[in-house]
């Protein structure tokens, strides 16, 4: 059932677990998503970038069906959108959420920008994310200028006074593989999660490692955005089988296996399994890939 990001958000923020939000490409990785999450009872966010989309309309009209017909709650994400274009996109494409990621700006302006944009997505029922602080690049970890953590008190008054439904905050992860170990502040994330009352999101979850998600997400974290370990678990399912010859028709089947059952493990980590509430759908229409033959 598709339900906006909001309706998921507020009970993992109440029954204190994270949901995964995992980024999808296409028909193939959205079906695997959304299998991962019916198969553990989960509620999902699917993160679908616009600069990362072929055609971000085209993609909508499809997902939002599968969406639709699947059991358990899952909400279609705008990830890393950036201004009005992006918005309206996101708004004609059938998504129930978008984030407004304007962190590289300072903090006035954030506000200005993004409050503007939340009166828009509120005004048709979408939920918005933003980003306080700002979440770098992996590649660039060991820098000094990457990134920039989240300010506790720049949080609080960031959330009243831009109306935003999440916030995603910058605790030391970053995007892609990390360059050296990942250090991530729990202090600071516990003494945001004290003054924010919306729920929080984190990026760059890949390469983080268990325990350090695990924890995050019992002191508060409910959205975690996962994306480039989900592709290595794809690409290894890949070469663990014989792609030559006639192999190589195995290759969507594995692909979608691999990024599955990597996406089944995280879901449990972070404590979403069992966790979708009631819905009479019918479920995922199922079609196993074989077009060999
Ligand atoms: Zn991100």
């Amino acid at each position: 059932m598709l339900v906006t990001m909001k309706e998921i958000l507020d009970h993992a923020n109440t029954e204190n677990y994270g949901v995964a939000a995992p980024n999808f490409f296409c028909e193939v990785d959205a079906r695997a998503a959304l299998e991962a999450a019916e198969d553990l009872n989960a509620p999902i966010i699917l993160d679908i970038s616009y600069k990362n989309s072929m055609d971000i309309i085209f993609t909508g009209s499809y997902v939002l069906r599968l969406a639709e017909q699947a059991k358990v709650p899952v909400a279609l994400n705008l990830d890393h959108g950036q201004n009005l274009t992006h918005a309206v996109t996101a708004i004609r494409a059938g998504f129930t959420s978008m984030m407004i990621d304007r962190s590289m700006l300072d903090f006035e302006e954030n506000v200005r920008q993004v409050k503007k944009l939340v009166e828009i997505a509120h005004s048709v029922d979408m939920s918005v994310e933003a980003e306080l602080g700002h979440v770098g690049k992996g590649e660039r970890y060991q820098s000094k200028d990457c990134g920039k953590l989240t300010d506790p008190e720049d949080a609080k008054r960031f959330v009243e006074q831009t109306g935003v439904d999440c916030l995603a905050v910058s605790i030391g992860t970053a995007h892609g593989s990390y360059q050296g170990e990942p250090r991530i502040d729990f202090e600071r994330l516990s003494r945001i999660k004290e003054r924010v009352a919306v729920p929080l999101v984190i990026h760059g979850a890949s390469g983080t490692g268990r325990d350090k998600l695990a924890e995050a997400c019992r002191l508060g974290i409910n959205k975690v955005n996962i994306n480039n370990d989900l592709l290595q678990a794809a690409y290894e399912e890949i070469i663990a089988h014989d792609m030559s010859g006639n192999g190589a028709y195995g290759l969507w089947k594995h692909l979608k296996n691999g990024y599955k059952q990597r996406l089944m493990e995280y879901i449990q980590l972070f404590g979403g399994a069992g966790k979708a509430w009631q819905s009479n759908q019918h479920g995922l229409i199922r079609k196993e890939i074989s077009l060999v033959e």
